[in-house]
């Protein structure tokens, strides 16, 4: 038996997905015509208080949209350093849309305001204007931290102040309603635009949202299409989507119980802070002379544990909808038998 700790994004369609995958009413989504596509966009754009929202393969796409609406080439778009955007999105928004980034160093990913505002340039003749602060909730190289509220408050006033865009990663916005009971909508209405992902701890298969006005929708429409991801009759995995969010979203508070518990038992180590884990994501940090990830990674794989190297010295376990109380013993086992 294996127990995969790598990512939420390992998760596979339960036999309920599946069934409501196969039942699926579909049509050509270029036309405008899958019935499920159009129920999925509506029901995302209501839960976060928006007008639209657009069906995009990928978090990744749903990112590189939600920025290009707001920034034109040679603008600028401000965020985290450790930020998803910059660090797993092979260079997107630069590639595509000619987007320049710049970012605020933190440790561990919390939005700091007063940070972005030092940042923000208005741009002229000879300066580069930022355009965009991007922020991501909950923050995946931060560990699956929670923004705090007031943070994404005192963003969204400067970025008022300055008269530009908030773009919210929500890839784990879900964990983060979950974990800190702040509602969909409340998160929705401090953002100009949100993508959020299907395919993470909701346990569908394919697919993230974009989440805006119907006007920016619309734009993102034609972007969506000029990058290729403009599909027809996808209400099957649209399906998969709605199934989830209907069914997967509060069962989240388990994954993060579990992730809680994994924490408990390393804590005593000094592998884990436990003040970092918030919701389904665990850093183990590995300072010398203990062995670096690369080697843990090997050792708990050999043992039937999978987990991420995510830096040469820091380790990330994910739990998800199909790892399970005992997976979370066998983990523990493992673990602290490699790094005890
Ligand atoms: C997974 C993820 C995304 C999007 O990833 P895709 O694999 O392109 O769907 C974006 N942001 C964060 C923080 C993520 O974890």
């Amino acid at each position: 038996m294996t127990v995969d700790l790598r990512s939420d994004t390992v998760t596979k369609p339960s036999q309920a997905m599946r069934a409501a995958m196969a039942a699926a009413d579909v049509g050509d989504d270029v036309y405008g015509e899958d019935p499920e596509i159009n129920a999925l966009e509506a029901e995302a754009a209501a839960l976060f208080g928006h007008e639209a929202a657009l069906f995009v393969p990928t978090g990744t796409m749903g990112n590189q949209i939600g920025v290009a609406l707001h920034a034109a080439p040679g603008d600028e778009v401000l965020c985290d350093i450790g930020a998803h955007l910059l660090a797993y999105e092979r260079g997107g928004s630069a590639a595509f849309f000619g987007i320049t980034s710049r970012t605020i160093v933190t440790a561990d990913g919390i939005c700091d305001p007063a940070a972005y505002e030092a940042q923000v340039r208005e741009g002229d003749w000879h300066t580069v204007g930022t355009r965009v602060l991007q922020v991501e909730n909950t923050h995946n190289r931060g560990g699956g931290r929670v923004q705090p509220l007031a943070a994404l408050r005192g963003l969204r006033r400067v970025a008022d102040d300055a008269g530009i865009a908030v773009h919210c990663d929500g890839a784990r916005i879900w964990n983060a309603h979950v974990a800190s009971g702040v509602p969909l909508h409340a998160y929705g209405q401090l953002f100009d635009t949100v993508s959020v992902c299907l395919s993470k701890g909701l346990g569908a298969p394919v697919g993230s949202l974009l989440i805006s006005t119907a006007d920016r929708m619309g734009r993102a429409r034609v972007l969506r299409g000029r990058m290729g991801g403009a599909m027809r009759q996808a209400g099957v995995l649209a399906a998969a989507g709605r199934y989830a969010l209907k069914n997967n979203l509060e069962r989240l508070a388990q994954d993060h119980a579990r992730a809680r518990r994994l924490a408990d038992a390393l804590v005593p180590y000094g592998l884990v802070d436990p003040a970092q884990v918030q919701t389904n994501l665990v850093m183990i940090n590995l300072p010398a002379p203990r062995p670096d990830a690369a080697t843990v990674a090997r050792a708990a794989a050999e043992a039937g544990v999978l987990v991420s190297a995510m830096d040469e010295r820091r380790v990330r376990l994910v739990t998800h909808l199909d790892v399970s109380d005992d997976d979370v013993d066998v983990a523990i086992k493992v673990l602290t038998g490699i790094l005890t």
